[in-house]
């Protein structure tokens, strides 16, 4: 696996002292009570990618928070380019009702926003007081800057990466680095898309 990589973009060092930043700006933007605490966070995290960056965030913030989660399936399997994106109604937690629930969206990278833009709109429907995004990773390309989101962690190029919960066919989310792989380890793209799969 370790032989795999090409380059390390970002350490887990660098990722560890800015998840701590994200985590201090996230509990400092949550509205008061009248007693002057942070109100109640609800997070959903985007399965399967944002599953570390969820563990490693929420231990750094002291408050009351609840945990839905949310499956979106796509077609990357063994390509390196998301096509459509659906809800996974089989995985999803999530409740009928947000109403009055202070709601932040965990997903591991935004690149062409189609993901983020379906669980934004499927939050939506369920009426929360409010509404926002948080990705780890933020790729450069006009559909992801184009994207509405409140917390980006790290700007990265347009490459395909994997470690930290990102995959390749599902193998490499325990790297704790954010790296790229060899060139011979990523398959050529097929011409048909692969099944569906969760991201
Ligand atoms: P979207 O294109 O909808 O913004 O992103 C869809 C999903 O594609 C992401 O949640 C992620 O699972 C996957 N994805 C996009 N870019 C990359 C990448 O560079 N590496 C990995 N491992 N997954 C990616
Ligand atoms: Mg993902």
């Amino acid at each position: 696996m370790i032989a795999d990589i090409d380059q390390t973009l970002i350490s887990r060092r660098d990722i560890a002292t800015r998840v701590a930043q994200l985590a201090q700006a996230i509990v400092a933007d949550l509205p008061r009570t009248t007693a002057g605490q942070p109100t109640e966070l609800t997070l959903v995290p985007v399965l399967t990618g944002s599953v570390i960056f969820l563990a490693d965030l929420i231990r750094q913030m002291p408050v009351h928070l609840r945990i839905h989660l949310i499956s979106v399936s796509s077609y990357p399997g063994q390509t390196t380019q998301s096509t459509a994106a659906c809800i996974n109604q089989g995985l999803t937690s999530l409740p009928d009702s947000l109403q009055g629930a202070h709601v932040l969206i965990l997903d591991d990278i935004l690149d062409s926003g189609k993901t983020l833009g379906l669980v934004r709109d499927t939050l939506a429907a369920r009426h929360p007081a409010s509404l926002r995004a948080c990705v780890l990773l933020r790729k450069d390309r006009p559909q992801a800057a184009a994207c509405e989101v409140d917390y980006v962690a790290f700007d990265i190029p347009d490459q395909f990466v994997v470690g930290y919960g990102l995959d390749y066919d599902d193998y490499y989310r325990n790297l704790p680095d954010i790296v790229t792989l060899k060139r011979h380890i990523i398959q050529p793209e097929p011409a048909s898309p692969n099944p569906a799969k969760t991201v």
